[in-house]
């Protein structure tokens, strides 16, 4: 028997990445998600019960229904540039969203929450590599909806015996090596996506904002982590948290910074298509580099990103784009071409 565990938002690109390697390692995830995001299609291994956070009575009725060993909570509204035009929604799903979980988890025993936060909390750095003891002080309504849910976890675990893993993602990316799923955002604003679907011909040009920063080439650095890595650090709490460990806050990144022109030239060349390029003015509140420093989640939690590299990175996302490169990486140890594509 498969052991439950909730995972709000398990519809989503990074939830449902992490229900499959629950499943595989175990566990039984059941999705609790509205769907309004998410995909129905990405929900295959436990299942979904369609609800939104904010609903305290159908959150109980599911809880009552699969009694979850923990909750990892995924759900969320995650568009920097929405939230600052729609700031009700975010704080109503982010912070009311997870002030509703945290109850249901409180009135049900649930002692174990995993939680999705992000380096946008931390806003522009004062000095990279971003640590987690340096100041959050973000600039943006999503950023605040993120601290806000962190410290509300925070003064819960305190008052309520709850333990819990924060974990701080910088830029998710990447696809399953095995091609079941995908990065589908809708819209999509990310950066890799919408670089491969220019160079499968979906839109007519990257708009790349701002190539004149004090970078190395002039294009913004971040720090892109695999999804499937950011997979097994939810894996690596949640057995943290089973085995009696204590809370934590700590990042998710590789540690090493990449400029969206070194993405270009990797997509460009694994995928063998032009990549059209429009460079347009800065994006109000891009910081110039955002790189996390990686080594608390190795103490912690011996996480360490592995599959991250920029080329796993486009082999692994470029088929949800009809872009088939020759092979999948090494990395994963997968041998044959991607057959299923799940979208
Ligand atoms: N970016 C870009 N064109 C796009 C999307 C993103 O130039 O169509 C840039 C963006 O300004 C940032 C980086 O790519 O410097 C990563 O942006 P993304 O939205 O993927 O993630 P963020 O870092 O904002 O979380």
């Amino acid at each position: 028997t498969r052991r439950p565990v909730l995972v709000t938002g398990g519809a989503g690109f990074i939830g449902s990445h992490t229900c499959k390697l629950l499943a595989a390692a175990g566990y039984l995830p059941v999705v609790y998600d509205n769907l309004g995001r998410g995909n129905r299609k990405a929900v295959a291994w436990g299942p979904l019960v369609v609800g939104d956070i904010r609903d305290s009575e159908a959150l109980q009725r599911a809880i009552g229904t699969y009694k979850p060993l923990a909750i990892v909570h995924f759900a969320a509204l995650a568009y920097v540039g929405e939230s600052v035009s729609e700031p009700a929604e975010y704080y109503a799903t982010n912070v009311g969203g997870t002030i509703a979980v945290l109850d249901a988890a409180r009135t049900n025993g649930i002692d174990k929450v995993i939680f999705s936060s992000s380096c946008a909390t931390y806003g522009v750095p004062e000095a990279l590599p971003v640590s987690e003891t340096s100041p959050q002080k973000p600039i943006s309504p999503y950023g605040r909806s993120k601290l806000m849910g962190e410290e509300i976890i925070r003064d819960y675990a305190a008052a309520y015996g709850m333990k819990y893993a924060i974990l701080r993602y910088f830029n998710a990316c990447g696809a399953d090596p095995e091609g079941e799923l995908g990065e589908w955002h809708t819209p999509e604003t990310h950066l890799i996506p919408r670089v491969l679907m220019a160079a499968s011909g979906m839109i007519a040009a990257i708009e790349i904002f701002g190539d004149d920063y004090e970078t190395a080439d002039g294009t913004c650095v971040r720090d892109y982590i695999h999804v499937s890595d950011l997979a097994r650090a939810h894996l690596k709490a949640l057995m943290h948290l089973e085995a009696g460990g204590d809370s934590l806050s700590v990042n998710l990144g590789t540690g090493k910074g990449i400029s969206i022109k070194e993405i270009l030239d990797a997509v460009g060349r694994i995928t063998s298509r032009p990549v059209p390029v429009a460079y347009k003015p800065r994006r109000p509140g891009d910081p110039a580099g955002l790189f996390a420093d990686p080594s608390l989640a190795r103490e912690r939690l011996g996480f360490m990103a592995e599959n991250s590299d920029i080329d796993t990175i486009v082999r692994t996302a470029a088929p949800f784009f009809g872009l088939a490169p020759a092979s999948m990486p090494k990395a994963f140890g997968a041998t044959s071409t991607v057959s299923r594509v799940k979208r």
